[in-house]
C-alpha cells in the first residue's frame, strides 16, 4: 500500500469525494479548505444526481438563443456587464465547442462519465453511510406549451434517449397523479425514473467529512495562497506557513483557476452563478424534484423546505445577490405551485463552469505531482464520486475505467 502524503485543496463535494477514495486506497490525506467543508457551491445546489444530463450546453442552437436571452430580464440567463472581460477566453472556447465534431466528442465524454457515476456514488454513499440522505423517486421536467414539449421530444429528449438515459413522456394527468400539489401550469413533461436526489447537500458534505476524519484524515482550515511544485513534491503555501506533500490534488472549484494561473496554466473556467430560495409551502409538499424546463428552475423537496434553484448568471463570485434574479425565480415558483410561499432563506454561489461542459480531471503535464478535479459546472454533485475514483486511479497508476483525455487541462490551449 502506498502511504504517500497527499494534500487535497478544496473541501467541496468534489474534494471530499476525492479525499475519501484516496484515503481508502491507503494514502495519508490532508484536506485543506478556507471554510468548513461543503460551504462553497456544494452548499447550494438543487440536490440532483442528474443522470439525464448527457448533452453539452455548448451547441449552435444555444449560441443563437443567447443574445435574446441575455436581453430578456425574465430569462434564466444573465450577465454582469463588468464581468465581460473575464468571459472572453470562455466565450471563444464556447464557440469552438459548438462545432459539431467538438460537440459530439464532448457528448461521448459526458456519457462515459455518466455510465460510471452511479456506481461511484453507490460506493461513496455506502462507505460513508449516507444513503439516508438520498431519495430515489425520479425527477420531472415539465413544459408549459404543447409546442415546447413536442420540440423537446424531437430534439433534446430524443438525443438523451440515444445517450442511454431512461425517460418516459407523461401527460398532465399522469404528472398530477405523481405530484398532486403542482398547479396545472404544464401540459406534461418528461419523467426520469432513475434520477436520485439528496435532501440536504450540506449534510451530505458533512457526512463525507466526518467519515474522512473518523478514518484518520486531517482537515485544515486555511486559505491556500499558492502551490509550489518541486522535484520531490509540492509545497502548499498557507496564510502563515508552508506544508510539503508528496502530491497535491486541486479541487478548489472556481478558485482552482487562480491557483493554476500562478503556475502559468490558464484554464477558461468562469463563475456561472446560481441561486436558491428555501420555500415554506405550508401543508403542501412535493415528492421529487420538479423542473419547469422552459424557465430552467427546479423545486426540490429538502429537509428544511422546498429548494427553488436555478439561474445562470455570469458574474463575479463576490458580486452581491441580485434580487431581480430571485424575484423572477419566485414568480415561476408561484405559477408552479399556485401558491404564495414564504421564503425561509436565499443563497447565491458560483458554479465553476467550463466552456465545453466537461470537468477538468487528471494530472498536469507540466507538473505531474499536481492532479486536478474541478470545473464541474452544473454537475458537481453528479460527477463528484466518479471524479474521485478517476483521480485515485491516476495516482495509483492504474488503467482508467474511461478515456480521461477529454478532461485534460491542456485541451483549451
Ligand atoms: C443553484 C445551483 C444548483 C445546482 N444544482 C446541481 C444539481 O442539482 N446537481 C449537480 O450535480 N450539481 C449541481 N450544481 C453544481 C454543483 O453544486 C457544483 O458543480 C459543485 O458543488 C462543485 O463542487 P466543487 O467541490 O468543485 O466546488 P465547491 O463546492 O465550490 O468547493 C470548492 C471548495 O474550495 C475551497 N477553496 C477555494 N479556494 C480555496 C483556497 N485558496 N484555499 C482553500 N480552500 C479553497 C472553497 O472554500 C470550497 O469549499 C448546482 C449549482 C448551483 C449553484
Amino acid at each position: 500500500m502506498d502511504s504517500s502524503q497527499i494534500g487535497v485543496v478544496g473541501g467541496g463535494v468534489v474534494g471530499l469525494a476525492t479525499a475519501i477514495f484516496l484515503q481508502q486506497a491507503g494514502y495519508q490525506v490532508t484536506l485543506i479548505d478556507k471554510e468548513a467543508p461543503g460551504m462553497g457551491a456544494s452548499f447550494g445546489n438543487a440536490g440532483l444526481f442528474a443522470d439525464y444530463a448527457r448533452l453539452p450546453f455548448a451547441n449552435f442552437s444555444m449560441l443563437r438563443k443567447m443574445p435574446r436571452m441575455l436581453l430578456d430580464k425574465s430569462s434564466p440567463l444573465s450577465m454582469q456587464f463588468s464581468y465581460l472581460p473575464s468571459l472572453i477566453p470562455y466565450g471563444k472556447a464556447f464557440v469552438k465547442a459548438c462545432f459539431p465534431a467538438n460537440y459530439t466528442h464532448a457528448k461521448a465524454a459526458m456519457r462515459a462519465l455518466q455510465e460510471h457515476a452511479q456506481q461511484a456514488d453507490e460506493a461513496l454513499l455506502n462507505l460513508t453511510q449516507a444513503q439516508d440522505l438520498i431519495k430515489s423517486e425520479g425527477c420531472l421536467g415539465l413544459f408549459a406549451s404543447e409546442e415546447g414539449f413536442a420540440a423537446a421530444q424531437r430534439g433534446d429528449l430524443q438525443q438523451r434517449r440515444e445517450q442511454g438515459v431512461e425517460l418516459e413522456f407523461l401527460n398532465a394527468t399522469q404528472v398530477h397523479a405523481l405530484e398532486p400539489n403542482l398547479a396545472a401550469f404544464h401540459v406534461g413533461g418528461v419523467f426520469y425514473p432513475k434520477t436520485r436526489f439528496t435532501v440536504s447537500p450540506v449534510e451530505l458534505s458533512r457526512r463525507y467529512a466526518r467519515h474522512f476524519t473518523a478514518h484518520g484524515g486531517v482537515i485544515l482550515q486555511d486559505e491556500v495562497q499558492a502551490l509550489v511544485p518541486n522535484d520531490n513534491g509540492v509545497v502548499v503555501r498557507l496564510s502563515d506557513r508552508d506544508i510539503s506533500y508528496d502530491r497535491v490534488v486541486l479541487c478548489a472549484g472556481l478558485a482552482s483557476k487562480h491557483l493554476l494561473a500562478k503556475l502559468g496554466i490558464k484554464v477558461p473556467i468562469v463563475s456561472e452563478r446560481g441561486y436558491h430560495l428555501t420555500l415554506d409551502l405550508g401543508e403542501k409538499s412535493l415528492s421529487r424534484p420538479v423542473g419547469w424546463l422552459d424557465k430552467s428552475v427546479f423545486l426540490t423537496p429538502m429537509e428544511d423546505g422546498v429548494r427553488l434553484a436555478g439561474t445562470a448568471e455570469f458574474a463575479s463570485a463576490d458580486a452581491p445577490l441580485n434580487e431581480a434574479r430571485t424575484a423572477a425565480m419566485l414568480d415561476h415558483a408561484k405559477v408552479m405551485l399556485d401558491n404564495n410561499p414564504s421564503i425561509k432563506s436565499s443563497w447565491v454561489g458560483s458554479r465553476p463552469s467550463t466552456p465545453d461542459t466537461l470537468p477538468v480531471i487528471g494530472s498536469l503535464e507540466r507538473y505531474p505531482r499536481i492532479t486536478v478535479g474541478f470545473g464541474h459546472g452544473h454537475l458537481g454533485l453528479t460527477f463528484a464520486a466518479v471524479t474521485g475514483q478517476l483521480i485515485t486511479e491516476s495516482l495509483l497508476g492504474q488503467t482508467h475505467k474511461i478515456d480521461i483525455n477529454p478532461f485534460s487541462a491542456t485541451r483549451f490551449s
